[in-house]
């Protein structure tokens, strides 16, 4: 059996299996699977996904003023993470508000 020094981007598990690779239009990346929460996920998520308790502590910083790369430093995540994690909220805030209006 295989581990890495990795975590599970769901529950945050380092019982991280290889399981063969996914084919993209460009490349093919490695594919893992956690043995916690049965998630598979390639190693690039791990650069914009954050766990659903990193998100929720992203935003509980964000409200107490934090800045998007001191919370980066705080999580240990890359700040594209944050990034990505406020696009995705914002995102779901705009689908919601504009599907309201119909
Ligand atoms: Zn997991």
């Amino acid at each position: 059996m295989l581990y890495f020094h990795m975590q599970c981007i769901k529950c945050g598990s380092n019982k991280i299996v290889k399981n063969g690779f996914k084919k993209l239009k460009t490349a093919k990346v490695q594919k893992y699977k956690c043995q916690d929460c049965n998630k598979y996920f390639t190693g690039a998520e791990k650069f914009h996904h954050l766990t659903e308790n990193q998100k929720r502590q992203v935003f509980m910083l964000l409200d107490q003023g934090y800045k998007k790369h001191h919370i980066a430093k705080e999580l240990g995540v890359y700040l594209r993470a944050i990034q990505y994690c406020i696009e995705m909220e914002n995102k779901k805030e705009e689908d919601y508000s504009s599907s309201s209006n119909v």
